[in-house]
C-alpha cells in the first residue's frame, strides 16, 4: 500500500487501481464489522475506464440477507427509542467521519464507476451533508393536537419510526443515493439494510462502514453487497423488512411493487426520468446554452434528471443548436482518475453504449440527423473502456426512441415548437414525470409553464433540481413516495392516532 499527503496534511493510503499493487475489497457489513459471505463467494468489480477489475465484493446469499435483517431488527429495538438530540449528535459525528475520508471514498467511486474525480468528491460532500442536514431535522420530529371529537376525550396525533428498511441503490450515484435513505431513516429512528449496486458497490459499502465506526449503533444500517437476482426478491419480502425505499429504473420499481404487496409494505420509490428542457425565445441563450450542455452530458447523461430531449423555440432554433453542437464538441472526455476536473469520463458498461447506439440508430433510421457524436471517440487510449461521443441529434420526432425512452446515455435529441401550449403539450408527452427543465425570463410564461407540466419538479432556469430542504417528488411512471427535506424522513414513519378518554 503506498501513501499520499492529501489537501489536509493527513497521510492516508493511495489507491493505485489497476497497475497491479492493490485491489478494492469489501465484506459484508453486518452488526457493525465485516464479515465474508457465508458462501465465501464474491464477485469482481471493473473500472469502466479500461473494462479491467479493479476491486472485489462479498456475494451476499439469501441466509447472509436473513442475517443483517435480524441485525437491524435488533437495533431497532434500542435505535428507535433513542430521543432527537441523540440521533442528531450521532449523525452529525457520521458526517464529519465522512468528510474525513472524502478523498479515499471519492478515489474508490471514480476507479469503480468512471465519474471525473472532481464530481465524485461532490458526490461524498453531498453525502455527508445530507447526514447533517438530517442529524437537524431528526430533532423536530413532531406531531400533532387534533381538535378533541367531545369534552371528554383528547385526540394526539404522533409519529413512530416504522422498523427496518431495506435501501436499494442504483449504480450512477450510489453514495449520495444511499444517504437520501439512510440518513432520513435512521433520523426517523429506523434502522437499515442497504443494498449496494453490483455494478459499483465498493465506495457505498467503504462509506457506511465510515459512518458506522463514526458512532452508529451496531446494526443500524448493514450492508449486503451482491446480485439482485438471487437476493433481491427475498430482501424485499421478507417479514422485517417493513419499508423498500429504491431508486432504480422503473421496471425494477413495478417488480419491487409486486414482490412487496403480500407484505403491504411502504413503498418509496424514485424511478426513471425522461427529462425535457424548454427553451423559450426569451430565455438568456448564455445560460440556456450551458445548463443544456452541462446537463445533457454530465455523468455521461446517467442521470434519472439529465435532459434527454430539448424543445427550442423556432425563432432562435437555429443559433441554439449551432452553438450547442459546438460546446459539445468541447466536452473533454477520458480517465478522470488521471485528470480530476475533465468532464467526462466513460459509461458504466457495454450494455450502456448498446442502449444508447440502439436510439441514435433508430432515429437516424426514421430521418433525424446526427449533428455531432454518435460512437466511441477515436482516442487510442479510450477503445478499451466504455466511451462513446456526447451526442446530439436533430430534427427528431416524437415517435423516436431518444424523445420518449430514457435513453440513461450521452445522447439528447433538439426538436422545436412555437408557444407555451405547444411547449407544454411537448414537455407532457411521455409517460414519466420527474423533472423538467425551462428557460425563460417571463414571469408569466414561468408559472403557465411551471404549474402545467405534469413533474414532480419544474426547475425554471437552473438545471440543479434537488435541495435538501425541498421534496424530490415523482409523477407517473417516475415513481411513489418522497425522498429529500422533511417529508423524506416523515415517510419513515407511521402515523399514530392517540386517543384519551378522560372523562
Ligand atoms: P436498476 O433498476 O437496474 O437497479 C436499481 C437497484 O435495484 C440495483 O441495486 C439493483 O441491483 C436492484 N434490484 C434489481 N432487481 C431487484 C430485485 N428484484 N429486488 C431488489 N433489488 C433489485 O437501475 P440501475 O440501472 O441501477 O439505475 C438506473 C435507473 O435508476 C434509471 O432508470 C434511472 O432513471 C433510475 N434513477 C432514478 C433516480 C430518481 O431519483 N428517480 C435517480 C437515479 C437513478
Amino acid at each position: 500500500m503506498y501513501y499520499h499527503m492529501y489537501k489536509d496534511n493527513i497521510w492516508r493510503p493511495k489507491i493505485f487501481i489497476n497497475k497491479g499493487v492493490s485491489l478494492i475489497k469489501t465484506e459484508l457489513f453486518i452488526d457493525g464489522q465485516y464479515i465474508p459471505s457465508e458462501t465465501r463467494r464474491t464477485f469482481d468489480v471493473i473500472n469502466p475506464v479500461n473494462a479491467q477489475p479493479m476491486g472485489q465484493a462479498a456475494k451476499a446469499s439469501t441466509a447472509d440477507v436473513e442475517h443483517a435483517l435480524e441485525a437491524a431488527q435488533t437495533a431497532f429495538k434500542k435505535w428507535s427509542r433513542t430521543n432527537g438530540d441523540e440521533r442528531a449528535a450521532r449523525l452529525k459525528t457520521a458526517a464529519a467521519a465522512i468528510r474525513d475520508h472524502e478523498q479515499e471514498l471519492a478515489h474508490i467511486l471514480t476507479a469503480e464507476h468512471g465519474k471525473p474525480l472532481n464530481d465524485a468528491l461532490k458526490e461524498i460532500q453531498g453525502t455527508a451533508s445530507a447526514f447533517e442536514y438530517y442529524g437537524e431535522e431528526a430533532r423536530r420530529i413532531s406531531g400533532e393536537i387534533a381538535p378533541a371529537k367531545s369534552a371528554t376525550s383528547r385526540s394526539l396525533v404522533i409519529r413512530q419510526p416504522i422498523g427496518v428498511v431495506a435501501a436499494i441503490v442504483p449504480w450512477n450515484y450510489p453514495v449520495s443515493l444511499m444517504s437520501w435513505k439512510v440518513a432520513p431513516a435512521l433520523a426517523a429512528g429506523c434502522t437499515v439494510v442497504v443494498k449496494p449496486p453490483e455494478l459499483a458497490p465498493l465506495a457505498t459499502t467503504k462509506t457506511i462502514e465510515v459512518l458506522s465506526s463514526a458512532g452508529l449503533p451496531t446494526g443500524a444500517v448493514n450492508v449486503v453487497t451482491g446480485k439482485a437476482s438471487e437476493i433481491g426478491d427475498f430482501l424485499v419480502s421478507h417479514p422485517i423488512t417493513r419499508v423498500v425505499a429504491l431508486t432504480g429504473s422503473t421496471e425494477i420499481g413495478a417488480h419491487i411493487m409486486r414482490v412487496a404487496s403480500d407484505g403491504i409494505k411502504k413503498l418509496i420509490l424514485e424511478l426513471g426520468g425522461h427529462t425535457p428542457m424548454v427553451v423559450f425565445k426569451d430565455a438568456n441563450l448564455e445560460r440556456a446554452l450551458k445548463d443544456g450542455v452541462k446537463r445533457s452530458f454530465r455523468n455521461m447523461g446517467q442521470i434519472c434528471n439529465a435532459v434527454n430531449r430539448i424543445y427550442v423555440e423556432q425563432d432562435i432554433a437555429e443559433v441554439f443548436i449551432d452553438r450547442f453542437v459546438k460546446m459539445t464538441e468541447q466536452m473533454t472526455i477520458g480517465d478522470g482518475l488521471a485528470n480530476p476536473s475533465i468532464d467526462l469520463g466513460p459509461m458504466i458498461d457495454q450494455s450502456g453504449i448498446v442502449r444508447t447506439q440502439r436510439h441514435v440508430d433508430d432515429a437516424l433510421q426514421k430521418g433525424a440527423r446526427l449533428a455531432t457524436g454518435g460512437g466511441k471517440p477515436d482516442a487510442p487510449e479510450l477503445q478499451a473502456g466504455y466511451f462513446y461521443k456526447p451526442t446530439v441529434l436533430t430534427e427528431v420526432r416524437q415517435d423516436m426512441l431518444v424523445m420518449h425512452e430514457e435513453t440513461f446515455g450521452p445522447l439528447v435529441g433538439i426538436a422545436t415548437f412555437k408557444g407555451v401550449e405547444e411547449a407544454i403539450a411537448l414537455a407532457n408527452s411521455t409517460d414519466f414525470g420527474l423533472v423538467t427543465y425551462g428557460y425563460t425570463e417571463s414571469l408569466s410564461t414561468a408559472f403557465a409553464f411551471g404549474e402545467g407540466v405534469e413533474s414532480g419538479t419544474v426547475a425554471i432556469n437552473t438545471v440543479s433540481p434537488d435541495s435538501l430542504y425541498a421534496p424530490y417528488p415523482a409523477w407517473k411512471l417516475s415513481g411513489t413516495g418522497l425522498e429529500l427535506s422533511r417529508h423524506g424522513m416523515n415517510e419513515y414513519m407511521n402515523v399514530k392516532h392517540l386517543l384519551l378518554e378522560i372523562g
